[in-house]
């Protein structure tokens, strides 16, 4: 066999094979494993969007291919949620491309502005794909540390000089995975002027903005004055409608960028399914009930997930948004050896900070997406192996 590629060589060691070993392990001897590792909505997609797939798919001309950047009502229903939700004005025709999900493009968009040697900064920790993308493309990232003292925000004033005027992409993402952290338009402001005078396109990464709680309504970065002038913004039907097997997101911005990233696709791609994008235009403009009936599960999972940390001896503060919960370990434990120790004693994942990055070392992520008397259950027995915790 030829030797395989350096890019790909080079992308980030696969950390829980370790782990991923003891969970088959205890599911051979016959122990119930309960996972709060993984984020991924576990109820069905509402049944308005699901029928609406079941129509489209009788209509013959969506069968063919798709278009690469995606049907046009499909983009216009994203430049009408945009409108609604954010006063942000967009182009349909030339500010919004259609995406295969929104990991997609992130990975792509690297693609389109890093040639080998180029810098890409990355949030430390951060989703994955950053990294990877960067990595794929043979950029270079370069971590800006994501610390509970800071709130989870880089502190873009440490990037040292020579670093950002070398670097083409700053990917952002709030509210944010893992951390659950939030971020207030004047953060945004300073991204904005910060991308000016460095000349950077801003990825911005929305996932998880309608996921939010006690009536927070996350900001979008395409509301901030200039931010089309030097970004994008990815978003994603995936997680406000239980939607992630589906594969349907979007990109909206910055021209250039939007025309670049379509423009790498259709050599790669040809585009989502068309009853897909149909079932995502009723998505996003059908009711929003179901929105809001996730949103108030997921609260009630959250109060209780946080009522029973804070009960072990967890200081922590009920997040503002997402659905995952970013807790410190206890002394005397790696993020490695905290996550090994819940899967032996508890029969519980949860995921080591690790898995994002270096600065996620000492913390781990739960997620809120089981079933509530699933997460209760993984929340007794936690207690009954950790007692009382100290840090
Ligand atoms: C889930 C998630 C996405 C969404 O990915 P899709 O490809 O749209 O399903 C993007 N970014 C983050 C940080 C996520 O957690």
């Amino acid at each position: 066999m030829p030797e395989v590629a350096k890019r790909v060589k080079n992308l980030p060691p696969y950390l829980f094979a370790r782990i991923e070993k003891l969970i088959e392990e205890k599911k051979a001897a016959g122990v119930d494993v309960i996972s709060l590792g993984i984020g991924d909505p576990d109820e069905p997609t509402p049944e308005h969007i699901r029928e609406e797939v079941r129509k489209q798919l009788e209509v013959p001309e969506n069968h063919r291919y798709p278009t690469s950047r995606g049907l046009l009502s499909f983009r216009q229903a994203v430049a009408r949620y945009y409108a609604r939700r954010f006063g942000v004005e967009l182009d349909p025709e030339r500010e919004v491309v259609t995406l295969i999900g929104s990991k997609e493009g992130i990975a792509h968009i690297a693609w389109c502005y890093l040639d080998p040697g180029d810098v890409a900064l990355v949030p430390d920790p951060g989703y994955p794909v950053y990294a990877g993308g960067t990595i794929l493309a043979g950029g270079e990232p370069y971590y800006l540390p994501l610390l509970p003292e800071n709130g989870f925000l880089p502190r873009l004033e440490d990037v040292p000089t020579e670093v950002a005027r070398r670097a083409k992409i700053l990917f952002l993402n709030y509210p944010n995975n893992p951390t659950a952290a939030v971020a207030a338009p004047s953060f945004f402001a300073e991204v904005v002027a910060f991308a000016k005078e460095f000349d950077l396109l801003v990825c911005h990464d929305a996932a998880y903005v309608e996921v939010a709680f006690d009536g927070y309504r996350p900001p979008s970065f395409l509301a901030t004055p200039g931010a089309k002038e030097v970004g994008i913004e990815f978003g994603s039907l995936s997680k406000p409608y239980n939607m992630t097997g589906w594969r349907l997101g979007w990109a909206a911005g910055k021209e250039e960028a939007v025309e670049v990233l379509g423009r790498l696709k259709s050599n790669i791609d040809s585009g989502v399914f068309q009853p897909i994008q149909y079932a995502g235009i009723k998505a996003l403009d059908g009711p929003q009930e179901c929105v809001k009936e996730m949103n108030a599960l997921y609260k009630v999972r959250r109060d209780l997930a946080v009522a029973a940390f804070r009960e072990m001896g967890w200081k922590i503060d009920p997040p503002k948004a997402t659905f995952y919960l970013w807790l410190p370990v206890p002394s005397g434990f790696t993020s490695e050896s905290f996550a090994e120790y819940l899967v032996e004693e508890a029969g519980v994942v949860v995921t080591p900070g690790t898995g994002y990055g270096r600065h996620g070392e000492g913390f781990f992520r739960v997620s809120l997406t089981l079933p509530t008397e699933r997460l209760q259950e993984a929340l007794v027995r936690m207690k009954r192996v950790l007692g009382k915790v100290s840090f």
